[in-house]
């Protein structure tokens, strides 16, 4: 046996298991602290819909617990204080500990979200590259000086936010907590984060795990609970001087009216609906396999998920018969068995996959191909078979809004400006693929959609820890990943002294 197939036996035991009955409790200044209410949430294994073990169900006054922490720990001066060295420092011993405990942290992903091994495993190298990136950024954050008068020096500095409040959702915890966490500590922030109720687990265990890198009681604070209750007490909570918010749109407006009404910044990663597209000249061996995984990757539940195929009409009758080829071999299982997707979150996230079927089958829209779902995956689980549409109206609910689940809408395009405009003919502006050959018209194309992120002849749903990553139009504000995120980490002070 390989010590690849080895490794995910041992780990698909552990995931099948893993955390069984275990209560977690909020972190607060160092401390497991229970909810002040004493209430629990039960947490959901979406392969068999079963509670495997239970949450804090936070309201306000753990919010009002964790947010002083943090502010006692910023103003203590403790973290901002330390050199950046010294932070980066902490930093990467995190992500040695995470990789050092890669294997309980993907079990943990793995059951919590669903989603197949292999994909866990691979966030959770992710999450340690996160450590590891923001932990040697953390030096390299360098001010300017600025030409002035005779006799005046000005010069710019990079300076903390002071307590960041941060809410994250429930497709990628490890990933978008690592990303939000590295960042906002490598500036000298502290930070309140609150994970989804859905998943949560591998962000509770990181920052444990931050206690033992030596990073201070109070600089990273983790309190878990509804979005309504926690998630509201620390968008509106008045000690927050910075907010970083990923999840759905709707929630996004309320975060940014909590946000003003304290007048503070926010980042927001909102959806997208992320075109990739496919010239005449393209290299169709090289794109098919990218754009079956850009869509079922996490089982479509990822923002900067490539939902929608824009196919060149000389190559349609091509593209339909490999994906047809490709869709109907697809199944989806539960997470311990690694199959090609996992179960949906939820029962919620399964319903609304009902709803776009019934949407497309009112309009008479041809499936091309669908997947499987396992005979043996459990009855309780939340399947949902990877779907192939098309032709789709660009005007269509399965091209204008985001499913968030293993659907490709397929829509032909005959030239490059009605390519352009069915690319940016959507709210949103996450992610776009330029597949073709010929190099001008890939920067043409690059130039003319509006999206935070264009890969040519590639696609990456979710990947690049160093790479800057944010919307454009309603897919939303802000970088985060990168050095661009230090940036929105940070204010700027201006520093001007007059020497004669
Ligand atoms: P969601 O907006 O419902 O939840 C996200 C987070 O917000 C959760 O922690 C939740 O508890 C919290 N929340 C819910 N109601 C709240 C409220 N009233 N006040 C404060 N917080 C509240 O989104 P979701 O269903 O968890 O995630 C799916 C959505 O997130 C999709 O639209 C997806 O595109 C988007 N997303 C975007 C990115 C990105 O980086 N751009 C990444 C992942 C997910």
């Amino acid at each position: 046996m390989s010590r690849e197939a080895k490794m995910t036996e041992t780990l698909a035991k552990r995931a099948g298991s893993i955390a069984q009955g275990k209560v977690w409790a909020n972190l607060i200044d160092g401390e497991a602290v229970p909810a002040a209410s004493g209430k629990l949430l039960d947490l959901i294994c979406p392969s068999d819909g079963q509670a495997f073990c239970q949450i804090a169900r936070s309201t306000k006054p753990d919010v009002d617990e964790a947010v002083a922490a943090a502010r006692k720990a910023f103003e203590g001066r403790i973290w901002s204080r330390m050199t950046a060295t010294q932070r980066g420092r902490c930093l990467s011993r995190l992500a040695l500990l995470v990789d050092e405990h890669h294997e309980e942290l993907a079990a943990l992903e793995s059951r919590d979200t669903g989603k197949p091994l292999r994909q866990a495993d691979a966030d959770i190298t992710m999450a340690a590259r996160y450590f590891e990136f923001y932990g040697g950024a953390a030096d390299k954050i360098m001010g300017d000086t600025i030409p002035m008068l005779d006799g005046f020096t000005a010069l710019t500095l990079r300076e903390p936010h002071g307590v960041v409040g941060s809410i994250v959702p429930w497709n990628y915890p490890a990933q978008i907590g690592a990303r939000v966490i590295g960042a906002a500590l490598a500036m000298g922030n502290c930070l309140v984060i609150k994970p989804a109720e859905e998943a949560c687990l591998s962000i509770l265990r990181m920052a444990e795990l931050a206690d033992e890198a030596g990073i201070p009681p109070g600089v990273l604070n983790v309190v878990t609970g509804h979005g309504e209750e926690a998630g509201s007490a620390l968008s509106g909570h008045p000690g927050i001087d910075f907010l970083t918010f990923t999840g759905s749109p709707t929630v996004g407006t309320l975060v940014q009216k909590a946000a003003a009404d304290n007048h503070v910044g926010t980042t927001l990663e909102l959806g997208g609906k992320s075109p990739q597209i496919l010239f005449e000249d393209a290299d169709l061996q090289e794109a098919m396999p990218v754009v079956t995984n850009a869509i079922i990757q996490n089982a479509g539940q990822t923002c900067s998920a490539g939902s929608r195929l824009l196919v060149h009409q000389s190559l349609w009758d091509a593209v339909e018969e490999q994906l047809i080829t490709r869709f109907n071999a697809l199944t989806a299982d539960r997470h311990d068995r690694d199959a090609d997707l996992g179960p949906l979150i939820s029962s919620g996230q399964a319903d609304r996959i009902d709803s776009f079927m019934q949407l497309a089958a009112d309009r008479d829209i041809p499936v091309l191909a669908a997947g499987s779902v396992a005979s043996d995956a459990p009855d309780g689980g939340f399947y949902a078979a990877p779907t192939l549409f098309g032709p789709v109206p660009n005007s269509h609910p399965l091209a204008q809004d985001e499913i968030f689940g293993p659907v490709l809408s397929m829509i032909p395009f005959r030239d490059e400006q009605e390519a352009i405009d069915l690319a940016n003919g959507t709210p949103f502006g996450l992610v776009a693929g330029v597949w073709t050959r010929d190099a001008a018209r890939s920067m043409r194309m690059a130039r003319a959609v509006r999206a935070g992120q264009v890969f040519i002849n590639g696609y990456g749903a979710g990947g690049g820890v160093e790479l800057p990553f944010g919307g454009f139009k309603k897919s939303g504000h802000g970088r985060e990943k990168g050095m661009a995120s230090l940036l929105d980490m940070s204010a700027l002070k201006t520093i001007i002294m007059k020497h004669g």
